[in-house]
């Protein structure tokens, strides 16, 4: 709907100058519409077969979490399908997807329960509870309703089940009835107890809504090309430079000789990425960004976004020719790790950094 506003870029520094990119909040209204029809449609799905699947075994944690990517995974392909572009709404979409997933789920209980219930006591059972205290104060009531009554009060937790008229009267007798941590397949295990199932559910809504927020947010946040409509397409050029800030500053402030020498330095641990439109190139504004690689304990590399900029399209074939010797040469090294010693080659169009 709203197109990049071309304005913001600095066209008076030679073009080069880049503004630090923002999602540009485009969307349609039909789109967003169809957007939350489909969050509706996994949400209830994803509900009724964490129910189906929970009669048997449920993971917590786990559980909630697989529920949560399930929601971000639909709303993030509604997303790219329908081109919305509004990170915070399309996180709340998620939110409230995940949100209804878990109503779902407890409500596929709730209507599981009144059937065993049905199956399992007679009218007359359930009428007494109904009026219990009624008929144990009234003189007229038959000496039949008034044995049931009493033996009624005395299974407090039977007596609440057969109680349950509405969802909500449901949520509270499972919460009186406690939710209950085991092993799987193990016995009884720890009950939290009336609040503490309130509680637990509330962490787990929470674990989900959250989880769909993250992704769905995530989704809308992708650079996209407002010239032909399109998403942008994400090309990443591992192990270049050795100071991901300063790499990063550079680039932000459109410094590309600065970028240049950041890239040429040892240690490969930046990530250069640059989101171009597959049909305009150079004829649409594009991203460049830098990603630090991060190493943990384990060896495992996790990548941080350090910068995303927003460069007018002439700036394209610059930037390219700075980050593509430089990534192929990484690209080399990598392959060849096992037989190079431990000073890395410069690559052949290694420029003369001052
Ligand atoms: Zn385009």
């Amino acid at each position: 709907m709203t197109a990049v506003d071309l304005d913001q870029m600095d066209t008076d520094g030679g073009g080069d100058r880049p503004v630090p990119y923002r999602a540009d909040g485009g969307y349609t209204v039909a789109g967003g519409m169809m957007l939350i029809g489909l969050l509706g449609f996994a949400g209830m799905l994803l509900g009724v077969l964490a129910s189906v699947v929970s009669k048997w075994f449920y993971l917590i944690v786990l559980f909630p979490m697989a529920i949560g990517l399930g929601v971000g995974a639909v709303g993030a392909f509604g997303i790219l399908r329908f081109r919305i572009r509004t990170p915070l709404l399309c996180g709340l979409a998620g939110f409230c997807g995940g949100v209804f997933a878990m109503l779902a789920m407890h409500y596929t209980d709730f209507r599981r329960e009144m059937a065993f219930r049905g199956d399992h006591f007679t009218a007359q059972e359930i009428e007494v509870a109904a009026r219990v205290e009624e008929i144990r104060n009234d003189p007229n009531a038959s000496p039949e309703e008034k044995a049931l009554g009493k033996e009624l009060r005395g299974e407090p937790l039977v007596l609440k089940m057969l109680q349950v008229r509405t969802f909500w009267d449901y949520m509270d007798y499972a919460a009186e009835r406690g939710v209950e941590l085991k092993r799987t397949g193990r016995g009884r295990g720890l009950n939290l107890g009336h609040t503490g199932s309130y509680i637990y559910w509330g962490v787990e809504v929470l674990i989900v809504a959250g989880v769909a927020f993250g992704i769905m947010k995530s989704a809308a946040e992708d650079p996209f090309c407002a010239i032909c409509e399109s998403w942008k397409v994400e090309q990443e050029f591992p192990g270049v430079g050795g100071a991901p800030q300063e790499l990063a500053a550079a680039l932000s402030a459109g410094d590309l000789a600065k970028v240049q020498q950041h890239l040429a330095e040892e240690g490969a641990t930046s990530l250069v990425n640059l989101w171009v439109c597959p049909n305009c190139e150079e004829d649409a504004p594009f991203e460049a960004g830098v990603k630090e690689l991060v190493t943990n304990a384990k060896g495992e590399v996790s990548k941080k976004p350090r910068c995303l900029v927003t460069f007018p399209g002439e700036s394209l074939a610059e930037v390219r020719g700075i980050v593509f010797p430089y990534a192929a040469a990484a690209a080399f090294e990598s392959s060849e790790e096992s037989a190079v010693g431990t000073s890395p080659t410069a690559p052949a169009s290694e420029p003369e950094s001052a």
